[in-house]
């Protein structure tokens, strides 16, 4: 059974797509790393991006982040200042300095390569890293596939698990943590706390949540402050800042002032994210609003609303998380939009159940509720960049957990269709999929929306 932690589904990253900004960073610093004695023969780099990451990576920084990869930075630890200077002299050298190796010619127009005709074989989200020596020879290739909220794999090796062991209670369905959170009378939150003290002390559980929520509240307090507009030809305006400053100007309250701050919560985080400013992956960046923005309505809209009940929300939401990587996908590319605002809806459903202390059914009713009416979600950004659609269905991704929280606390938690039905029904639906409404901007919105 993998071992996947919450701590794994929450990540502190940068913008603007942890699929094509925060994988392909890790790749590019992976493949540096491995080069090891080779390093001696190595006189220049080729990078080619396949897939999903050809069509819209220039929209989604693809490049940038490769190259930022390659110079030795990883997405929790860039410096956003430092990383705009380091590509403006790769791009006016055409030289790129690799740890271990040195300064290497580089120029990004001939040496990174968007390949649109082929597809590498393992998933969409395909790279290349070819390393050469003197004469152009390829001494060292590499194949990396980022395959969703920021994990990646080499070539056809297993996934890499970052946790050691088997936790006390391990699940690789619904129906199990249910039954493994009834047979030990553990709620949902609890049971889940004590498989991630298994592989870390609890201080260190403790301080990773709050760190974790700590980014969240940061990234929204950063959103609605910030006027301007979002990289990018169409110009896109932030809208969060204006948002927040009516509603604190507003002294009629319309009765729906609730779903106006989550909007603006939730446009906040994802206007950072378009900006590539730092973001808690959630399960991924596109998908990051949903999450902090429902988190955000029960800590500042909910009287009594508190730190324990914030943890809960963070154990549960990331359980169900766990659940869509192991049994369907958290990829755009593979899924659509149902396997980004979809499980981040899904996720914070159950994240809000628990943090009202519902049931474990409750839980899982939320999060089947949350993904089944985001079925079918097609992905589609204008001009490859994740900002239209996607900021504002960020928006709509936390209306909709809210309100499925709400259905599921109503109800004693006996429901017709389980979450393992509808997470299989959402990988069915994604593998249906054509490939156009899959990260590549070739249908939908992408292609009915002038870009300016
Ligand atoms: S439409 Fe959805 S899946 Fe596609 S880039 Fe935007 S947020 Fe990600």
């Amino acid at each position: 059974m993998p071992a996947i932690s919450v701590f794994d589904i929450f990540k502190i990253g940068v913008g603007p797509s942890s699929s094509h900004t925060v994988g392909p960073m890790k790749a590019a610093r992976a493949f540096a790393d491995s080069l090891g004695d080779q390093r001696a023969a190595v006189s220049g780099i080729r990078v080619t991006l396949y897939g999903s990451l050809a069509f819209t990576g220039k929209g989604h920084a693809t490049d940038s982040a490769v190259l930022l990869g390659l110079c030795g930075d990883m997405p929790e630890t860039i410096d956003p200042d430092a990383a705009e200077r380091k590509l403006r002299d790769i791009h006016s050298s055409c030289e790129i300095d690799v740890p271990g190796i040195g300064p290497l010619p580089f120029d990004p127009s001939a040496d990174l390569v968007f390949e649109f005709a082929e597809v590498l074989p393992r998933h969409t989200n395909g790279m290349r890293f070819d390393a050469l020596d003197s004469s152009g020879k390829v001494v060292r290739s590499d194949d990396y596939y980022s395959i969703g909220g920021g994990f990646i794999v080499r070539g056809d090796e297993p996934e890499v698990q970052n946790q050691q062991g088997e936790p006390p209670y391990p699940f690789d369905s619904g129906a199990g943590l249910l039954k493994l959170a009834q047979d030990a009378d553990l709620t949902i939150p609890q049971l889940v706390y004590r498989n991630e003290s298994h592989w870390r002390s609890t201080a260190e559980v403790d301080e990773r949540l709050a760190q974790i929520w700590s980014a969240m509240k940061s990234c929204v307090d950063r959103g609605l402050k910030t006027e301007g507009v979002l990289p990018g030809r169409m110009a896109v305006p932030r809208r969060a800042a204006k948002l927040c400053r009516r509603l604190q100007e507003r002294d009629d309250n319309s009765g729906l002032d609730t779903m106006d701050w989550v909007n603006a919560y939730a446009i906040a985080v994802n206007e950072e994210n378009a900006a590539g400013g730092r973001v808690v992956t959630s399960p991924t960046n596109g998908a990051a609003g949903v999450i902090p923005a429902v988190l955000h309505y029960y800590d500042r809209l909910i009287p009594d609303s508190d730190d324990a009940g914030v943890r809960r929300f963070l154990l549960a939401a990331g359980a169900i998380g766990i659940l869509y990587k192991i049994n369907a996908s958290i990829s755009g590319a593979e899924m659509g939009c149902q396997g980004e605002v979809g499980v981040a809806c899904s996720m914070a459903a159950a994240g809000l159940v628990a943090a009202f202390n519902g049931s474990s059914l409750q839980i899982e009713n939320a999060a089947e509720i949350g993904m089944e009416h985001n079925l079918g979600l097609t992905c589609d950004p204008v001009g490859g960049l994740v900002q239209i659609p996607c900021i504002e269905r960020n928006a709509m991704g936390a209306v909709k957990a809210i309100n499925a929280a709400r259905l599921s606390l109503h109800g004693d938690g006996s429901h017709k269709v389980s979450l393992d039905q509808v997470i299989n029904t959402m990988r069915q639906t994604g593998l249906d999929m054509s490939t156009i409404y899959k990260e590549t901007s070739q249908g939908g919105l992408a292609v009915n929306v002038p870009e300016c």
